[in-house]
């Protein structure tokens, strides 16, 4: 039922030709000639029928003394005759009654005999007669129009009640829906910057009193799934204050002007009740750079954005109202929200590393039944890289793959298959390849993890499949051994050899080559690249960064707006040549010389199509290499 009546709600308005418009317009059009012609009948029928007697006659029956009195009504004459017979008559419209009868040639001894009583009319008759019936028409149209545009506008204003969203509003009292910092694992330092804010909006007269300056705007920047909309709710929910929350997608779909008018409210519905907070998520939706849009369509985007900044700048100091926003392209920001007194702290959340991600784990794992062998340990260790929402989503799907198997507990079992199926997305059991097919991925994934496991300073190998997952035929899971923020040459280099390995392989195995590496290919080649222009890792180019962040940007230089000379170029191109060639060396190396090993990985592939860890460390050893172990980095003797 409340869909239909949304329906009608969305489609009356927005669709001027709509039903009820032609109704209301053919409604208005027959009132209007209705009373167009009531008026006229009325009109007329108020005008006396016409004169009993001619004024020639009038002028006569004076000349014969029958007539004893005259009233004299505007036009119309009321005659009475000696006899007490009553007629009327008219006389000529602005002239005066005497004169129209001494014209009839009556003399002034005659009319004295007749009593004239003129009748005066009010000047208030006298304008509404002259008026009414060139005004009445008048107002009748101007109230029809303005019935039909009420009309329009109140469904106008449907229109926009249809498309707004409200604020949601996150009750401080209400248990269910209360996050705390409890709730959050890792993120130190975000929460460290945080706990001021909490302090002050918990007790606002202790800053206030000192005349402690606190931020107006918090901006928090981190990837997706990072947990910022989590910190920004538990920054209420340990202060205890109503959190008004938006989000600047939901403002780009809204009507022009309507944006700017929902800030204002928000802004304004905050205010009465602070001390309180206003989040406004994905602020980039509306916050980007402000003049460069391409196309129509910015105009309210512009509008809002322009509204939160006035609104933020009319803050009076002790507003208590904190706004929060968060957004994971901190770069496309409009600088103006950035300035000071606007969003001029920010707090950036990193990735979760081992440690955070292992309470993560924990706190997702809270009301989740778990078998025996569940090492939450081993599942951190595995996934590098993962956010706060993807290791949620993998506890989830834990809990869903123990499910349809009809289990009581979560196994192990069910988190590291979950760990594959966050990372890679569901595996694709439909596309199956053929023979062929299937012998080239094994040799291509083979190459790959055989270049890795002799190279010094490339990540160990995890596992090797030949499933095809997501748009990948095969993969090789290769996982750090720590996390690492950073990354040298010699790492680098080595991932570029191990990188070429696939295609090494299927080249020599088959003298031919598919398009299965094309994308190792690209990787492989932009990582030289930025070596060379970005990382200052090239001897001959020397330490210079030729590239800054993000390389060609679409705002700053031009496409071709190059900042190094062509002969520049041509170096970078031959260096970055260089590089991928030296790798190659190295990899072509190993496949040749080992290739008993890879042939040995490869059938096993062909086999079983998956290798774990240990197996895969098992045929190594049975050639003679030994795999690289944790302990052997952990347990290094400090010599
Ligand atoms: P973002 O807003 O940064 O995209 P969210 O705050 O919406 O990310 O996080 C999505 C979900 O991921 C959260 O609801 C929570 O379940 C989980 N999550 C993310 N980060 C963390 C964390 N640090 N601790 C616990 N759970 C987290
Ligand atoms: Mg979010
Ligand atoms: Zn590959």
């Amino acid at each position: 039922m409340p869909d239909s009546k949304k329906r009608k709600n969305a489609k009356g308005p927005m669709t001027p030709g709509g039903d009820s418009f032609w109704f209301n317009l053919v409604t208005g059009i027959v009132a209007l000639v209705m009373l167009a012609g009531a008026y006229t009948y009325f009109a007329n029928s108020t005008k006396k029928p016409s004169s009993d007697i001619a004024i020639s006659q009038l002028a006569a029956d004076i000349g014969a003394g029958k007539v004893s009195a005259i009233t004299i009504d505007g036009n119309d004459l009321a005659i009475t005759y000696a006899d007490k017979t009553e007629k009327t008559s008219k006389k000529e419209p602005d002239s005066a009654l005497t004169q129209t009868l001494s014209n009839y040639g009556i003399e002034k001894a005659q009319l004295d005999a007749v009593a004239i009583n003129v009748k005066r009319e009010s000047t208030w008759e006298f304008w509404a007669t002259q008026l009414i019936p060139f005004l009445a028409p008048l107002v009748l149209i101007i109230a029809f129009v303005w019935y039909l545009s009420r009309q329009m506008k109140g469904a106008g204003m449907q229109a926009f009640s249809f498309g707004q969203s409200k604020p949601r509003l996150i009750d401080p009292n209400d248990a269910n829906s209360r996050v705390t910092f409890k709730d959050v694992a890792g993120a130190k330092e975000a929460k460290e910057e945080l706990i001021e804010v909490v302090d002050f909006l918990r007790n606002p007269r202790k800053f206030l009193d000192i005349g402690a300056r606190i931020p107006k705007g918090i901006l928090l920047m981190g990837g997706p799934g990072t947990g910022k909309t989590l910190l920004a709710r538990a920054v209420a929910g340990e202060a205890g204050v109503p959190f008004f929350s938006i989000s600047g997608s939901e403002f780009v779909e809204m009507f022009v002007g309507v944006g700017a008018s929902r800030v204002r409210d928000l802004f304004l519905t905050a205010k009465k009740a602070a001390p309180s907070i206003i989040f406004v998520d994905e602020i980039d939706a509306v916050g980007r750079v402000r003049g460069t849009g391409v196309g129509g369509g910015n105009d309210e985007r512009e509008q809002t954005l322009n509204q939160i900044l006035v609104e933020m700048d009319g803050f009076e100091p002790n507003e208590k109202v904190i706004v929060m926003a968060a957004t994971n392209r901190p770069d496309v920001l409009d600088p103006a929200l950035l300035r000071p007194g606007r969003f001029d702290r920010r707090v950036t959340i990193d990735l979760p590393d081992r440690h955070d991600r292992l309470e993560i784990l924990a706190i997702h794992s809270r009301k989740k039944p778990f078998a025996e062998d569940v090492n939450l340990e081993v599942i951190a260790e595995r996934t590098p890289g993962f956010s706060g929402a993807d290791l949620f989503s993998l506890m989830n799907e834990g809990a869903i793959l123990a499910a349809r198997e009809n289990r009581k507990t979560i196994a192990q079992f069910d988190l590291i298959r979950s760990i594959e199926k966050v990372m890679l997305g569901p595996e694709r059991r439909s596309h199956v390849l053929n023979k062929k097919e299937k012998e080239i991925t094994a040799y291509h994934e083979a190459g790959h993890a055989l270049v890795a496991s002799m190279l010094p300073y490339a990540d160990p190998v995890h596992k090797i499949s030949i499933i095809s997952r997501g748009r990948a035929a095969g993969y090789t899971l290769k996982l750090p051994l720590d996390d690492k923020k950073m990354q040298s040459k010699l790492e680098f280099l080595d991932d570029i050899a191990m990188s070429l390995g696939g295609y090494i392989a299927e080249k020599m195995v088959f003298n031919d080559v598919t398009t299965g590496p094309s994308n190792d290919l690209q990787v492989l080649t932009a990582l030289a690249r930025d070596m060379v222009t970005r990382y200052g890792m090239s001897d001959k180019m020397g330490t210079v960064a030729l590239e800054g962040e993000g390389g060609r940007a679409l705002f700053g230089a031009g496409v071709d707006g190059k900042e190094y000379s062509e002969k520049v170029s041509a170096d970078i191109d031959s260096e970055v040549r260089a590089i991928i060639d030296g790798a190659y060396a190295k990899a072509e190396n190993i496949i040749v010389t080992r290739r008993d090993a890879l042939d040995a990985i490869a059938g096993r592939l062909i086999e079983t199509e998956t290798i774990e860890r240990e197996e895969f460390e098992q045929i190594l050893i049975a050639h003679g290499i030994t795999p690289k172990r944790k302990q052997d980095i952990e347990h290094q003797p400090l010599v």
